[in-house]
């Protein structure tokens, strides 16, 4: 009996059997939060029966379209904490599976970009959550990873911890570099979208580096 157990996929969330998301049981899928009427742009919330945020009407972000799954709002933020501080992989396949699910009409790209963390993330951490989260995407809809871009050296402030945009935007503004040209439709790939600075920066990378479209399909974003 023990064996038969591992086999079978438990919802994270609230134990019962799980259902058609890896690891997630229908119930509990169906209640994540999403927010509502999200730019199409930028993901945030924008002005009720308008497509477009006012941010983005005025400014041209370099971002093309953005979809994120969820809001990041309990239990997300659990789901997601529960990934990358208690290293628990089962989430990956749940977020991806969310994430594919959201994202079922959009156009088809040429490649996914997973946003790189820094070097010392990556040590403490262990494993970039972006990447994961892409490798299950990309096993799915048959889109590579691009390995074109990386971080650059240095030791970054963590974007949490700063306290407005202007901040944000500036302690990123030189994060990303490509080590090859790179065409086509990319697709970033990140968990969590709070200002939209860190995607921003890498969209601006991959687009001097000669990407003509780049979108980013994210787990969730800050309300
Ligand atoms: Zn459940
Ligand atoms: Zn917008």
């Amino acid at each position: 009996m023990q064996s038969m157990h591992s086999d079978i996929r438990i919802c994270l969330l609230c134990d019962e059997p799980g259902g058609t998301i890896a690891n997630l049981c229908d119930a509990c899928a169906c209640e994540l939060p999403t927010l509502p009427e999200p730019c199409v742009t930028c993901g945030a919330s924008a002005i009720p029966h308008t497509q477009t945020c006012r941010a983005c009407t005025t400014r041209h972000p370099p971002v093309d379209r953005t979809v994120c799954a969820l809001a990041y709002a309990p239990p997300v933020d659990y789901l997601i904490g529960r990934l990358k501080f208690r290293r628990d992989l089962r989430v990956v396949p749940a977020l991806a599976g969310l994430l594919l699910r959201a994202v079922a009409d959009e156009a088809a790209a040429d490649w996914l970009a997973p946003v790189p963390i820094t070097a010392a993330r990556l040590r403490k951490r262990g494993f970039n959550q972006a990447l994961e989260i892409a490798r299950a995407l990309g096993k799915s809809n048959g889109v590579r990873l691009t390995k074109a871009v990386h971080r650059r050296r240095g030791a970054e402030t963590p974007q949490s911890s700063l306290p407005d945009t202007a901040a944000r935007r500036a302690n990123v503004a030189d994060a990303f570099e490509t080590r090859a040209a790179i065409g086509g439709h990319v697709v970033i790939v990140d968990d969590v979208v709070t200002t939209g600075s860190t995607v921003n920066a890498l969209a601006r990378c991959l687009k001097r580096a000669g990407a003509c479209r780049v979108d980013v399909w994210a787990i969730a974003r800050t309300p």
